[in-house]
């Protein structure tokens, strides 16, 4: 007889993942080169310096290599709030009267309030050991901003965010612990880069976007000496930092005897997602098991679901490298929703290529059926999940419900990404029952795409 699964499962120290995993090294046909966007030719590691620390640049550039040993100083780090549990979700089964088995990995244990502590201290002890001395990022939701805040205070490195200008009104408690972490943070488009300007004259009322952000974040780095930028997700460097999710998740399964037959994440950039589903893709890819893994996103920016595959920027200020990925086009302006770190207008190249070969599937839900699936899960679970995790949250109930219908017990596992503590304005929005979900018509994004830019790979 099989033991009682525990509701909270916790690898040892001893147990915990001393390699990322690069998941490009075990894909058959490698996502198509970064473009350097003034010469529109693939770009060679070189050129990412001037944005990038080194070995970051290296990590970026790199599709071979299949794990890479975690520094020990970033092991030491991790264990201050990880291994992260891996959940059974025995009352959330129950109240939905499923046979399947939910299994969730909950990244919101530190205070940035998300999974991207992983990815920012790693970054972060990447530009000290190379003796950079200044860092800028952007932020939405204000998740990454927070984490990178706290990972550059540990180190003791002077850090600008560039915070998107509707999170940072809707959101100020963020804002004040990205200063109490020693921040300098600033609402975005600004007035303090080129960029930020020309976008304000243009729109002076919008309420910025992620890819707006970048192009401030990136245009202070390039012209401020010893200065880097550092990005939050989207890139291939951050998905192999996250692996550590999926790494962990696939170990504590595999000590119980478990292995998903669905595995869930939301998608905004794709750094959760790639990081959760890194090890079992491998399997996939490999042909020693297939789940299948499914990609939940907002309706209001659906970047995989309507989406064109194509080369865009991933600013919307065309300053980044040109990227071939899933994307609503680098003008797209995503509707204020209450998911700030799902509105971003591209999407991992990563996964944009294994989507687009049909290694994964994804889906889009409106807002209140999102809020409606996180409520449910809060009370089941006593977890108030952020808005954004709740994505695939609402994918996961919904698999289960599946499996009701069709009495098949299923094993699923979806990615809890965080906490939504700051995000009162949103449930307070779901409560009261104004909260609205807005759609992108196809016109909308039929003119988005209009400016993608020409290059002969783009139809
Ligand atoms: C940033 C964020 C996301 C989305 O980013 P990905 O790069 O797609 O993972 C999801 N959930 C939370 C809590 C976040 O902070």
């Amino acid at each position: 007889m099989l033991k009682k699964i525990p509701h909270r499962l916790y690898l040892t120290e001893e147990q915990m993942p001393k390699q990322w995993y690069n998941l490009r090294a075990d894909m058959k046909e490698k996502c198509d080169p970064l473009l350097n966007p003034s010469t529109m030719q693939p770009i060679k590691e070189a050129d990412l310096y001037p944005v990038f620390c080194e070995k970051l640049a290296a990590q970026e550039m790199d599709d071979d290599t299949r794990y890479f040993d975690i520094p020990e100083e970033i092991q030491d780090f991790y264990k201050m709030y990880r291994p992260s549990p891996l959940i059974r979700a025995y009352n959330l089964e129950k109240a939905l009267g499923t046979p399947a088995k939910i299994y969730y990995k909950f990244e919101g244990n530190n205070t940035s309030g998300s999974h991207k502590l992983n990815s920012a201290i790693a970054q972060v002890y990447y530009a000290k050991e190379q003796g950079l001395t200044s860092l800028t990022t952007e932020t939405g939701a204000g998740q990454w901003g927070t984490a990178l805040s706290e990972a550059c205070s540990y180190y003791n490195i002077p850090l600008t965010v560039y915070m998107v200008k509707c999170s940072y009104e809707q959101k100020p408690f963020r804002k004040i612990v990205m200063q109490t972490f020693g921040a300098n943070v600033i609402p975005s488009p600004s007035n303090t880069t080129n960029v930020g300007r020309s976008i304000l004259e243009k729109d002076p009322l919008t309420g910025g976007s992620l890819g707006c952000a970048i192009s401030e974040a990136i245009e202070k780095a390039v012209t401020t000496p010893g200065c880097r930028y550092v990005l939050g997700s989207v890139l291939n460097q951050v998905l192999l930092h996250q692996s550590i999710i999926g790494l962990e998740s696939k170990q504590a399964m595999e000590l119980i005897d478990e292995y998903p037959d669905v595995v869930i994440g939301c998608a905004g950039g794709g750094s959760n997602l790639g990081g959760l589903i890194a090890p079992f893709m491998q399997d996939k890819l490999l042909g020693k098991a297939s789940p299948r893994i499914v990609a939940v996103e907002p309706a209001s920016c659906p970047s995989f679901t309507r989406g064109r595959y194509a080369y865009d920027f991933c600013d919307t200020g065309k300053v980044t490298p040109l990227a071939k990925m899933y994307t609503l086009g680098s003008g797209f302006m995503p509707s204020p929703s209450h998911a700030g770190g799902l509105r971003y207008h591209g999407m991992s190249p990563i996964l944009s290529k294994l989507y687009h070969d049909g290694y994964m599937e994804a889906v889009s839900y409106e807002q209140t059926k999102v809020f409606e699936a996180a409520v449910l899960f809060a009370k089941q679970e006593t977890i108030l999940p952020a808005p954004e995790s709740a994505h695939a949250i609402r994918g996961a109930i919904d698999e289960a419900l599946k499996c009701k219908e069709s009495g098949e017990a299923k094993t699923i596992l979806f990615g809890l990404t965080g906490t939504g503590y700051f995000d009162m304005t949103a449930y307070n929005a779901y409560n009261e029952k104004t909260m609205t979900d807005y759609i992108p018509s196809d016109e909308d994004l039929a003119k988005s795409f209009d400016g993608l830019p020409k290059v002969s790979d783009n139809k």
